[in-house]
């Protein structure tokens, strides 16, 4: 079998069994053994740089090929809504759940799946995700057609980031966890 190595965020090369065969949803455990590839899951293709960053986002689809954006509270019931889905199968179709932290407190959020390189979730979707699948990129499971499949009720992440702001113009995970923490107190206070 021939290795195939991709660089993740922290450029570590990651090993993980090739898929089981037909395929089945369930392939979170990382394994490494002597047939296995050498991170076999992502297929990232260096983008070309963007031709004129004073533009911002020109829908490259950079962030939509590598990391999908985190939904805020009530934006995954909207998302669901705009493909006529329940919420329930909507979250079990597509999504996967997520941690993010603010001032040391871990909330539990949405987000679309990432694709393999065989364009299945890489994990699977209604449960939560590891450390690796965090660092690794994927595309977005709604990325179709050079296009998000839910433009109109996209994750708040994605709509916030654009990848040539400086950093502190992005939303952070903090960020992301803050509005779920508000949403929670909000919900508190009108019961
Ligand atoms: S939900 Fe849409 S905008 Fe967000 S990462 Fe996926 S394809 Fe891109």
């Amino acid at each position: 079998m021939t290795k195939k190595t991709f660089r993740i965020l922290d450029e570590r090369t990651v090993t993980r069994a090739p898929p089981t065969s037909p395929p089945v949803p369930g392939r979170s455990d990382a394994l490494v053994s002597d047939d296995a590839e050498e991170n076999p899951y992502w297929a990232w293709e260096e983008l070309p740089p963007h031709p004129d960053p004073s533009k911002g986002c020109i829908r490259r689809g950079l962030c939509c090929r590598s990391h999908p954006g985190r939904f805020g509270p009530g934006e995954a019931e909207k998302a669901a809504e705009l493909l006529n889905m329940a919420p329930d199968a909507f979250v079990r179709r597509y999504l996967i759940i997520d941690e993010v932290e603010s001032e040391g407190e871990t909330v539990q959020v949405f987000a679309p799946v990432k694709l393999d390189r065989w364009g299945r979730p890489a994990l699977p979707t209604g449960g939560p995700v590891d450390k690796l699948y965090r660092a690794l990129r994927g595309q977005c499971v709604f990325f179709k057609d050079n296009g998000c499949q839910i433009y109109g009720a996209r994750p708040w992440e994605c709509d916030a980031y654009v990848c040539t702001n400086a950093p502190e113009d992005n939303p952070s995970h903090a960020d992301v966890a803050q509005r779920w923490i508000a949403a929670r107190g909000d919900s508190a206070e009108g019961a």
